[in-house]
Parts: structure tokens; C-alpha cells; sequence
């Protein structure tokens, strides 16, 4: 096959084929713990199932503005202007098929080939390749876990040249669950304000934090950031409708329209009884609160348990449903005789001796890390652990 050569510059989504890689030793027969999902275990309310039966039955199936229709842009203008006291106007609203599109279409939108892009490490693995795809360079920034996982600002201002397009955060951040400081989301808009550099904000994950954590939205620092800066947010995490696809994008019109133009030679719109369903979505977030208790009452159990591990340490992850253990005392020592050599390979061991599945934290750009998910049971959680303990013990 003579495929295009833009196929080599990008990777296939390491996450998706680990998850993949699980759930087919499962389909074998093996029992594999899963920590590997990038998905809550919760289901879609019912109130947003409701919603989008009765668009499908009223008929609501043609197909809509580009962009997405009046009533779904209104939502999202209400709900940004809710959540975040910050307003929008219709030009500078855009719904997609999932944040990842949403990112997707600004990095085709914005990116020109040699045009850098600043990319906190570590990494939602879509960021580089996204950054290759549109033939730019991702240039990567580290966010040490000594620091919380938090970007060392002096490195940022380092690795800004007259190249430097945009800069891409995640907070709280997949993998590390990591909320970034407000100090650090001021002086990182103050470095994109001076260099005159735009700001790409996904804040997939802003609804799923714990013990009052509050990440800072650039576009909250006035009328210099939010001009340079396009928000990304969507449905998946916050109302468990991954599988939906719906996401958005909010930024400065012309960029919009340049999203907009790419979308209608595309996908065209978000599918149909989807917005009308996210419109319900949006009026609700009180079934949310209990979710994210679980949420916090798994995370309390997993880094607690990394942390009385020998050789492992688990930074307390602020947000989001990750924890991102670092096993780099793990690496080097034997199981049964055989050298752990990275974090393929631990991860690889992990699932075929001790049943558990995490994702290595190479995929991230985190070598010596493992990404656990904890959108999974607490008795499945418990039972990881044993299994993780158990292992350990084997650990020469
Ligand atoms: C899950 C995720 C997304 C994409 O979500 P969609 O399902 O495409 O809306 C974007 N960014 C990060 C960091 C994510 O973890």
C-alpha cells in the first residue's frame, strides 16, 4: 500500500492501544485489572439519556449549523459565563465532535509547518502528534514532579523563540492529575502576552478536582490573555458521555471561523440529538459531586498505597482521575530472574504476572512512570494493590 507520507509523522494513541491490549487478554480468558482507561466508570445520566431520546423522537435528526446550532452555542456561552464569569459571543463559539476534534481543528487552523509549540511534559498524548500532524515541532517543557508536576517557568521562558506559536495547557493535567498553580497559569500568561504567543487551554478535566482545588482559566486574566487564548472543554469527563463525542472550543472569531471552515469541509456538525442532549447536560452538574467523592475516595486508597510501596512515589494528584506514580526504584531490579529495563517493559510485566494494566508513562513522555487510572472500582482498586504488593515481594 502507498499511503500518504503524512501517515509516518504521527503515532498511533498509545493509550487506546493498551486499553486495547487489556481488554482483548481479558476477551482471552486472562484476568487483567485495567487501570488503563482514559474514561469515567460512571455512566451517562439519565437525565441527559432522556434529553437525547426525545430530540431523536422529535425529530430533531437534519443537519445543523456547522458550528452547532443556536441553542447548544447559547449553553456553552451561559455556562462559561457561569462557571467562569468570563463572556463569549456566538462567532467565537464552536462545537465539535469531542474536545480531541475541537484540538484537532485548532492545531490544522493555527499551525504552520516550522511554527513551534510549547508542550508540558509530562503529556495528554494527543498534544505532539496533533503538533506533527499539522507539520509544526512540538518543543516540550519539563513539569518535574519535585514541583507538583507544576512547569519550571524558567525553562518555558528558555525554550521560547521567534518560532513559538502557541503554548498548550492541560491543567488539571492527563496524566499527572495535577492542577497547575495560579502563580504558574499567571506567569505562563505573561510570557504568551510578552512574546505575543497564543494560549491553548484544555480543561477537559476542571470539573473532577478535590479538597477545593481551583484551576485558573487563562481567559480569566483579562481582556490581553483571553484575546490570545482558545479555551477547549467538552462532555466526556465532567458528564460521563465519552462516547457521545461532543466537545468546544472558545476563542477569538477569526480562529473560529478558520475551525469552522475546516469543520464544514469535514465532519460538518456534532451529531444532532448530541447537542440537544448536551444543552439538557449543561443545566445540571448536581449528580456530579457524589461522582467526584468516589473519585476522591479511590485516589485517597491508590496513593496511599503507591506511597507504601518500596522504590515508588506518588506526587497527590489535585484533579482528573489519574495517578502518576514514578517506579524508577523498580527499574533495574529482577522478577523471576528477569532485569525491568523501562516502562514498557515493567508495564508488560505487570500484565502478565501480577494482572494489573496501567499505561506506560513513556506514552507521556515520562519515562520510569506508570499512568493509573482510577476510574474503576474500589474492589477492583483493592485488588490491583494486592496484586501490586505481590508483586513487589517477587521484586529481587
Ligand atoms: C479525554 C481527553 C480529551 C478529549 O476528550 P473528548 O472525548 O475528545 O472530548 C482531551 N484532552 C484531554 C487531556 C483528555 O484527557
Amino acid at each position: 500500500m502507498n499511503l500518504a507520507r503524512r501517515m509516518e509523522s504521527f503515532a498511533e494513541s498509545a493509550t487506546m492501544e493498551v486499553a486495547g491490549r487489556i481488554a482483548q487478554l481479558n476477551a482471552q480468558g486472562k484476568n487483567v485489572i485495567s487501570f488503563a482507561a482514559g474514561e469515567p466508570d460512571f455512566d451517562t445520566p439519565d437525565f441527559i439519556k432522556e434529553a437525547a431520546i426525545k430530540a431523536i423522537r422529535d425529530g430533531l435528526n437534519k443537519y445543523t449549523p456547522v458550528a452547532g446550532n443556536d441553542a447548544i452555542k447559547t449553553a456553552i456561552i451561559e455556562f462559561t459565563k457561569k462557571t467562569l464569569g468570563v463572556e463569549y459571543q456566538k462567532n467565537e463559539v464552536i462545537a465539535s465532535l469531542g474536545a480531541k476534534h475541537s484540538l484537532y481543528n485548532i492545531s490544522q487552523a493555527l499551525f504552520d509547518e516550522w511554527d513551534e509549540v510549547i508542550i508540558f511534559s509530562p503529556y495528554w498524548v494527543s498534544y505532539p502528534n496533533q503538533v506533527l500532524l499539522a507539520g509544526a515541532k512540538p518543543v516540550f517543557v519539563n513539569c518535574p514532579a519535585a514541583n507538583g508536576f507544576n512547569p519550571d517557568i524558567e525553562d518555558l521562558k528558555a525554550k521560547i523563540t521567534s518560532a513559538t506559536k502557541a503554548i498548550i495547557i492541560n491543567s488539571p493535567c492527563n496524566p499527572t492529575g495535577a492542577v497547575f498553580s495560579a502563580e504558574t497559569i499567571r506567569k505562563i500568561a505573561e510570557i504568551a502576552v510578552n512574546d505575543d504567543v497564543y494560549l491553548i487551554s484544555d480543561e477537559i478535566y476542571d470539573a473532577i478536582v478535590y479538597e477545593g482545588a481551583r484551576p485558573l482559566s487563562p481567559v480569566t486574566l483579562g481582556d490581553d490573555v483571553k484575546r490570545r487564548t482558545v479555551l477547549v472543554n467538552g462532555f466526556s469527563k465532567t458528564f460521563s458521555m465519552t462516547g457521545w463525542r461532543m466537545g468546544y472550543a472558545l476563542g477569538p472569531a477569526p480562529l473560529v471561523a478558520a475551525m469552522t471552515k475546516l469543520q464544514g469541509q469535514s465532519t460538518s456538525n456534532p451529531v444532532t440529538p448530541m447537542q440537544f442532549a448536551s444543552v439538557a447536560a449543561l443545566k445540571d452538574l448536581s449528580f456530579l459531586a457524589p461522582r467526584v467523592e468516589e473519585f476522591r475516595k479511590r485516589r485517597d486508597a491508590m496513593v496511599a498505597a503507591f506511597n507504601a510501596l518500596e522504590g515508588v512515589a506518588c506526587v497527590n494528584p489535585a484533579g482528573a482521575f489519574y495517578a502518576f506514580p514514578d517506579f524508577s526504584g523498580w527499574i533495574g531490579k529482577s522478577i523471576d530472574g528477569e532485569a525491568i529495563k523501562d516502562s514498557v517493559h515493567l508495564t508488560n510485566l505487570l500484565i502478565d504476572k501480577a494482572g494489573v494494566g496501567p499505561v506506560p508513562g513513556v506514552a507521556f513522555g515520562a519515562e520510569n512512570f506508570l499512568r493509573f487510572s482510577y476510574a474503576l472500582s474500589m474492589a477492583q482498586i483493592e485488588e490491583g494493590i494486592q496484586r501490586l504488593r505481590a508483586f513487589a515481594a517477587k521484586l529481587s
